[in-house]
């Protein structure tokens, strides 16, 4: 018999609503019930400064690797089954980069670049950008390459950000 070649796809988890390492953790155990979605490496939890709204609590934010079965998820499809555990959460979709229980993105769907029109867009087009996406990224697969050839430490490089402990500043 032959293994199932799965596809590593990296999900950003983020929540300042409520427990929110609780609802990290419960994201990923809904997520696991999926038939062809198997959560196989997890960062550290770490305590994030909101960017762009300001007046907000700090988010947990942490980065999941999950190994999907591409036989069963197209990119599209998984990022419906994201959307759809958001709103089991009770995710009130409101401001973007406002308050949330649970947001759920796709950084990196294996080595596929996919722009689906506004509804889906992987590599994320924040990614690069992001302290608290690249940090975790980096401490799970320090040797990670985007399709445009970037290197997660590259990336982390062309930022500004402080890290101090488990919290992570960036304006
Ligand atoms: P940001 O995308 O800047 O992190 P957000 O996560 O707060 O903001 P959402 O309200 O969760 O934004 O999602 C807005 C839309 O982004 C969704 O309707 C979804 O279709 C779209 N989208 C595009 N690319 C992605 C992706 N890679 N992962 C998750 N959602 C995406
Ligand atoms: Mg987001
Ligand atoms: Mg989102």
């Amino acid at each position: 018999m032959t293994d199932i070649q799965t596809v590593k796809v990296y999900v950003s988890l983020g929540s300042n609503i409520g427990d929110t390492e609780d609802n990290l953790n419960q994201a990923v155990a809904r997520l696991e019930k999926y038939d062809g979605i198997d959560p196989e490496v997890w960062s550290e939890t770490y305590e994030t400064e909101p960017q762009g709204l300001k007046d907000q609590p700090w988010f947990s934010n942490q980065i999941v690797r999950f190994a999907v079965d591409p036989e069963l998820w197209s990119a599209e499809g998984f990022l419906s089954t994201l959307q759809a555990v958001e709103g089991q959460m009770d995710r009130v979709r409101g401001e973007v980069n406002g308050p949330r229980t649970i947001d759920l993105d796709i950084v990196l769907f294996g080595d596929r670049v996919i722009n689906s029109g506004e509804y889906l867009t992987v590599p994320h087009p924040r990614a690069l950008d992001r302290a608290f996406v690249l940090h975790p990224l980096a401490e799970i697969d320090p040797e990670l390459v985007f399709p445009d050839g970037t290197t997660v430490v590259e990336a982390l490089n062309r930022i500004t950000y402080r890290i101090d402990g488990k919290r992570i500043y960036q304006d």
